[in-house]
């Protein structure tokens, strides 16, 4: 008699025994590193709409208007390759170590100076099942 099925076996036994090595992303969410890539945050405070961010952006993902003082940002387009974080002089834009949520759909996140600027994603949503909870 072969006992050749024996490793293979207990492989088996121990992988229906032991907790998955994966998460159920999103509803499970591991901590972010300290230097990991999340998503772009602005504050328009300082903000003099030179332009600069949306020039040094490779994906186009900014877009500054100095005649209307308005700044928006399709999160879906930008890479995280930090050139707006690092050319702003004003310091107006961060990268978040908090990773962007996954996009069902695009998402531009815009502000006009001078007027209330809705809340940036700075608290990721999870999508949970059955529930609408896609950012408008
Ligand atoms: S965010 Fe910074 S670089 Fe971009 S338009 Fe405003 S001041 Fe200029
Ligand atoms: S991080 Fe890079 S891709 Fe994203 S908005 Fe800034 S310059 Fe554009």
């Amino acid at each position: 008699m072969s006992w050749s099925w024996l490793p293979i076996s207990s492989l088996v036994t121990r992988s229906a025994l032991s907790k998955p090595v994966t998460r159920l992303y999103p509803f499970e969410r591991r901590t972010p590193y300290a230097r990991t890539r999340g998503h772009i945050l602005f504050k328009v405070d300082n903000c003099n709409f030179c332009t600069i961010c949306a020039h040094k952006c490779p994906t186009d993902a900014i877009v500054a208007n100095k005649k209307d003082k308005t700044w928006a940002i399709d999160y879906s387009l930008c890479i995280l390759c930090g050139n707006c974080v690092e050319d702003c002089r004003e310091g107006c834009i961060t990268l978040s170590n908090d990773p962007h949520p996954p996009m069902l759909a695009k998402e531009i996140w815009s502000v006009r100076k001078d007027y209330e600027a809705p809340p940036p994603p700075e608290s990721p949503k999870v999508v949970l099942p059955g529930k609408d909870s896609h950012p408008s």
